[in-house]
């Protein structure tokens, strides 16, 4: 065994001692940081064996766009260690890993919430208010009120952005999603609507990064909104982590449940008699609305949807983005999107906006049941043990489970008492 591997091995059962030893998670970090100061160890290989491997990795990408050396690719939803010889010991893929251990506590200190904090049980926000776009385009491309789009293409007209990392699809597979480096309107409004398959979009940071485009907005779902948050405030202050807290003034995290496999969707699509290519949108509003090509709308109940999740979603606990700076759904709502507001640099984008007279807005109060099932989605999500102390993918394969909607009303984490919803 060579002096790597013996290292591995060691920040390994440092690790494990520390979960099984029920140690503040917060301290979990320690198990690897510390071996810094002994010569380090290849870390690279310590993040794919305990998350990749594992199968608990949720695709958000922050390994693969702190990593200063470029040693992973990214394919299939997930990191390759593709150059790992390049690796030079820094630490930062597994210091980001949303997986390995939960943001750090001074996070909320440091993300600059509005003041007075509300938290109701989807994040820390400040105000929140159901809207939707006067912009009829915006309006009638976007998923639910057009919000999001409007909001950038205004930042970016008004000059406080210079590009926004948002997602796209393959234009043969409108659900086949991909990254973008958006520096037009034009480019947002093309990649406006949600596609409910896994979209990498925050891949395209690295893009932005080696071209300087900043200042830089970021549209994710809550797994990014947590990669980008540990990158910008990593503990290990290397220039690439400091680029990202200096130049991406605006995260918008979309709400979300979870997202659907590819081979799921081409199920549906079997199941609907079209080709995959053929679903256009898939729109989740207490049952699921897919959009075909032709116009049709074909409707599915929202339980015979829950087998197709995509299994990695169950290592995710966060349903609102509730590190976002806006937090952005469709929730309960035709039309209009809820735009909960959380930090005061989200307030300062969403005010310029309404300054600017680009939205219509409802009070929440409105449609009382936005907000109690974003509540309850939110607490469902919540309700589980962190991820790294979750059964692996193998584990669940073996359970016969990888449910990722039921999976914790089956399931009992040894010693941690009724999970169930
Ligand atoms: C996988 C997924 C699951 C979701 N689940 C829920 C949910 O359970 N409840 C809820 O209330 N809302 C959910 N949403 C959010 C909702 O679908 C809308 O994105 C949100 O309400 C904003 O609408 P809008 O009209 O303001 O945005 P738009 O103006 O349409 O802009 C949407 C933005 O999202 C980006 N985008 C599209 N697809 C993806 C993707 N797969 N991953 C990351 N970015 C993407 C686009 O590039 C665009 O910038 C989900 C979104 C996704 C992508
Ligand atoms: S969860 Fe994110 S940071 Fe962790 S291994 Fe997967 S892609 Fe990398
Ligand atoms: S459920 Fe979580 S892991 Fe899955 S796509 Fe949504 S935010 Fe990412």
């Amino acid at each position: 065994m060579d002096d790597n591997e013996k290292l591995i091995q060691s920040v390994q059962k440092k690790y494990h001692d520390m979960l099984d030893q029920d140690v503040d998670p917060y301290e979990w970090g320690y198990a690897w940081r510390s071996e810094l100061n002994k010569g380090g160890f290849r870390a690279v290989d310590f993040l794919m064996r305990e998350v990749v491997d594992t199968g608990k990795c949720v695709g958000c990408a922050a390994c693969i766009t702190i990593c200063p050396t470029d040693v992973f690719d990214y394919k299939d939803e997930k990191p390759t260690d593709t150059r790992k010889d390049a690796c030079v010991f820094c630490e930062l893929c597994v210091d980001v890993c949303p997986v390995l251990r939960p943001p750090d506590k001074d996070l909320l200190k440091l993300l600059g919430f509005k003041e007075p904090v509300i938290d109701e049980g989807f994040g820390p926000y400040n105000y929140a208010v159901i809207a939707r776009s006067k912009d009829k385009e915006c309006l009638e491309r976007g998923q639910d009120g057009g919000v999001t789009s409007k909001l950038l293409i205004h930042a970016l007209e008004n000059g406080s952005i210079n590009g926004a990392v948002i997602g796209d699809v393959l234009p043969e597979n409108p659900q086949v999603g991909i990254h973008k480096l958006a520096t037009t309107a034009e480019e947002i409004l093309a990649c406006s609507g949600s596609r409910y398959t896994y979209s990498p979009n925050t891949v395209a940071l690295r893009e932005a990064m080696e071209n300087d485009i900043k200042p830089l907005a970021v549209v994710g779902v809550p797994c990014q909104v947590d990669g980008v948050r540990q990158q910008q405030y990593s503990s290990i202050r290397l220039d690439i982590a400091k680029w990202y807290q200096k130049n991406v003034p605006l995260v918008i995290g979309l709400f979300c449940s979870e997202s659907f496999t590819h081979e799921h969707i081409a199920l549906i699509a079997e199941h609907l008699k079209v080709e995959p290519k053929d679903i256009v949108n898939v729109n989740v509003k207490g049952k699921v609305i897919i959009t075909l090509r032709d116009g049709r709308e074909e409707i599915m109940a929202l339980k015979d949807f829950h087998p197709y999740a995509r299994p990695a979603c169950l290592y995710c606990l966060d349903y609102a983005a509730d590190n976002s700076d806006i937090g952005v759904g469709g929730i309960g709502l035709d039309g209009w999107t809820f735009v909960a507001v959380r930090t005061e640099k989200g307030h300062e984008f969403f005010q310029a906006a309404v300054d600017d007279d680009l939205f219509e807005i409802m009070p929440v109060d409105s449609v009382p049941k936005a907000k109690s099932l974003l509540i309850r989605l939110s607490n469902m999500k919540r309700n589980k043990p962190l991820p790294a102390l979750m059964p692996t993918m193998q584990e669940r394969i073996e359970m016969g489970n990888t449910d990722v909607k039921n999976f914790y009303k089956d399931y009992q984490p040894p010693g941690k008492g009724d999970n169930s919803e």
